[in-house]
């Protein structure tokens, strides 16, 4: 009989850990949330409800899109994904490669990145289709030599329909997001348990057993040989604190800032999320469309076709935690003088663009890269396994990231999560190898 794994959580890391394992192991996905479903609302309502002033807290966007969930902190909203497909279902779509820290541990992940180009289309031939604002806003982007570069874009992005919906959920499937690896998982025999958030891993004599989820009925013990925890940099540390297991005050989070300003007739808002990109040291740069901006912060009050926005995103400082459902997230006085430094640029950049200097405004701080609080250090990274955890237990998500990308996360926790899979494939073979299965009696001669 096969033996029998867990993975916590559908989105990057739960999916691909589910469909690397499958095969090797019987796996059962547990999944907190249900089946993702995309906002449907057209500009029209989106005007609508702006108009009503009804949406006061952006936490009352889960009734209109009910997988996102958004938490407050005095600094920042955090906002996450729950359900299939995780966070990956509201991304952008942006892929980029970003193992530069994990490479400086001693963990060369070149042939997991291989074999993600083989499996995920990622492209840049949506800018055949980009809209003039795009146009012109990367000419400005250049003439202020700041280095534009196209963003790579998972899926079918030359078929982009530039609606502009990426974070409220691709309404002609062109984006890439992870429940493409989940159905290849479940095709290949893997169980998906929706509505199963798990409380805990339950442990014996140094070994993990399974886990708890806590269901309709109650709560569960649901048995396993192997448990790999891909909940997110939120869900992953709760779940650790809950089993006993403490991790470390080193949360990143990655927030966005969108300088924005009022250009009649831009129509930002009908175009594919970060078109282009520009790197700085600690921030990066990129026009953007903020949909939590415009429905509730009160200066985003024009019409969403005159807005334009570009969006400063920073790689904080390691400096959070969470426990339980809280997330503890300022941002630091380094984190605060590198945004004023990126609104000064992102200023400039709306002034070269013609935008009225007095018509300039923010958006509301926002984050959706959680992670870094099992960090994987040069003793920990070859075997992607930290030592506060049982031998059978590990962590496949951005917890394990030493620090902030500033940058898209997707690729990177993929191929983290493909090593992770194969290490705990190897493990099981050799463990199979050690102890020969026990031979058959030999068949009586007739
Ligand atoms: C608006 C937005 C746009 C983004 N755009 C991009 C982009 O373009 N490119 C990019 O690279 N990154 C992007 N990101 C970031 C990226 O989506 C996430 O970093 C990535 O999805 C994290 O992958 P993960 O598997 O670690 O966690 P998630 O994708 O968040 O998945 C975690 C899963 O675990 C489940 N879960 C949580 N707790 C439990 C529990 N206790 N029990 C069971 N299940 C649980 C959740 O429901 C969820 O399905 C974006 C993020 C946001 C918010
Ligand atoms: S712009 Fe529209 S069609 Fe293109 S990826 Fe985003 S949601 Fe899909």
């Amino acid at each position: 009989m096969r033996k029998r794994a867990i993975v916590v959580g559908s989105g990057a890391g739960g999916a691909t850990v589910a469909k690397e394992l499958q095969g090797h192991f019987d796996v059962t996905v547990l999944e907190a949330g249900t089946e993702f479903r995309r906002a449907t609302l057209d500009r029209g309502s989106i005007e609508r409800l702006r108009r009503s002033r009804l949406l006061v807290d952006p936490r009352l966007l889960r009734l209109a899109y009910p997988p996102i969930r958004i938490r407050r902190t005095p600094d920042m909203l955090l906002v996450n994904g729950v359900g299939t497909g995780g966070t990956t279902t509201m991304a952008t779509g942006n892929g980029i490669r970003m193992d530069e820290d994990l490479r400086a541990l001693g963990l060369d992940l070149d042939r997991e990145f291989e074999e993600i180009t083989r499996e995920i289309p990622i492209t840049t031939a949506h800018q055949l289709r980009w809209h003039p604002t795009t146009r012109r806003l990367f000419r400005t982007f250049d003439d202020l030599g700041l280095d534009p570069v196209v963003m790579p874009k998972m899926g079918d992005a030359a078929r982009c329909r530039h609606c502009g919906r990426c974070m409220l959920g691709c309404p002609y499937g062109r984006k890439w997001d992870s429940r493409t690896y989940l159905d290849q998982a479940v095709r290949l025999g893997a169980r998906l348990v929706t509505r199963s958030p798990v409380v805990s891993v339950v442990m014996d004599g140094g070994r993990a057993t399974g886990v708890v989820t806590r269901g309709m009925v109650g709560h569960q013990f649901v048995p396993a040989d192997l448990v790999v925890l891909a909940a997110g940099g939120f869900g992953t540390p709760a779940i650790l604190e809950r089993s006993g297991i403490r991790c470390e005050p080193t949360l990143f989070v990655d927030p966005v800032l969108t300088v924005a300003a009022r250009v009649p007739n831009a129509w930002q808002c009908n175009e594919i999320e970060m078109p282009f990109v520009v790197q700085r040291d600690g921030y990066i740069l990129s026009p953007y469309f903020d949909w939590i901006s415009s429905l509730f912060h009160p200066q985003w009050r024009h019409r969403l076709q005159d807005i334009v926005g570009i969006m400063i995103k920073l790689a904080d400082e390691n400096v959070g935690s969470v426990s339980g459902s809280k997330v503890h997230k300022l941002l630091t006085p380094v984190d605060r003088s590198r945004l004023d430094e990126a609104v000064g640029v992102a200023t400039e950049i709306l002034a070269r663009f013609e935008a009225d200097p007095n018509e300039v405004f923010l958006g509301t701080v926002h984050a959706g890269h959680p992670g870094g609080m099992l960090p994987l250090t040069e003793a920990s990274a070859p075997a992607v396994h930290d030592d506060r955890l049982p031998e059978n237990v590990f962590v496949a998500d951005a917890t394990l990231f030493p620090r902030s990308l500033g940058n898209p996360p997707i690729l990177t926790i993929i191929a983290l999560a493909k090593r992770v899979a194969r290490i705990c494939a190897d493990k099981d073979t050799a463990v199979k190898i050690r102890t020969p299965a026990r031979r058959r009696s030999p068949m009586p001669i007739p």
